[in-house]
């Protein structure tokens, strides 16, 4: 399963930065998905759950935002979302397109508890 590598891959890093700042608890986890990122939400989620059993994201949220995808004509260099997949330019119907942004993950976010209250 895709996703297990991802989730693994996120708490390498989850892990590092909760080491870096000295964190006793990972509490919140948000992660920016484009709609042709290949991952299937609900996958993710239960392969980050399953994950963080046993480790200081235990009670970590995880939260996904949906990225759209956008993309830029080569023909005409409108710049539009894909609402469905369709990928040609609804300005001129070229099917030349660089797309723009909506193939990634990205971990936006990592939300940490300290044990110094002044760093909370
Ligand atoms: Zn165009």
């Amino acid at each position: 399963m895709h996703e297990l590598s991802i989730v693994a891959g996120l708490f390498e890093t989850l892990l590092e930065q909760a080491a870096t700042h000295g964190a006793r608890k990972v509490t919140a986890v948000t992660l920016r998905m484009g709609k042709l990122s290949g991952v299937v939400p609900e996958l993710l989620e239960s392969a980050f759950d399953m994950y963080k059993k046993g480790t200081i994201a235990e009670e970590a949220k995880l939260w996904v935002v949906d990225v759209p995808v956008r993309i830029r004509c080569r023909a005409c260099g409108k710049e539009a979302e894909i609402q469905s997949y369709v990928f040609l330019c609804d300005a001129c119907a070229s099917p030349d397109l660089e797309i723009l942004q909506g193939t990634d993950m990205v971990l936006e976010r990592i939300e940490l508890e300290t044990d110094d209250p002044a760093a909370g």
